[in-house]
């Protein structure tokens, strides 16, 4: 995995950024850890929700290169618990947008292997399309 240190402006933006596209105020966090513990897809976490708010608002390094908010299903476990009531599932989905608006498309169709395309629903493809493309 390639580790990219941020800069302090650059972090600043990124997480003003994240804010402004999920309409949460991640100072709100107090980081008690009940939205990773719900979360049911923690396992396959590189960074749990809490961590992700840690990170974002300290400006620690790499949050972009991580593999958690394409993991993210939204299905809000994580928003129904938070004591803070920060909508987290957003906070993934605006980091998924800066991804793709700064690294390109996450999911490129004709990448996929055609013994994948035969097999996959349609309606799988055009619910990944639509999350994971710009
Ligand atoms: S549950 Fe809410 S307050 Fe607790 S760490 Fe997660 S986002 Fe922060
Ligand atoms: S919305 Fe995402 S982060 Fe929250 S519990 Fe569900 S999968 Fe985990």
């Amino acid at each position: 995995m390639t580790i990219t240190m941020r800069a302090g402006g650059e972090a600043d933006e990124l997480l003003r950024k994240v804010e402004t596209l999920s309409g949460q105020n991640l100072a709100g966090c107090y980081q008690c850890g009940t939205c990773a513990a719900s979360c049911p897809l923690r396992g396959s976490m590189d960074l749990g929700p809490d961590a992700i708010i840690r990170h974002l608002r300290f400006g620690l390094p790499d949050v972009l290169d991580r593999q958690s908010f394409w993991v993210c299903v939204g299905c809000d476990g994580c928003v129904e618990r938070c004591p803070r009531d920060i909508d987290i599932a957003r906070i993934m989905g605006a980091l998924r947008q800066i991804s793709i608006q700064e690294n390109g498309d996450h999911l490129v169709v004709a990448q996929l292997p055609a013994a994948a395309l035969r097999k996959l629903p349609p309606i799988a493809l055009v619910a990944s399309m639509r999350r994971n493309t710009g």
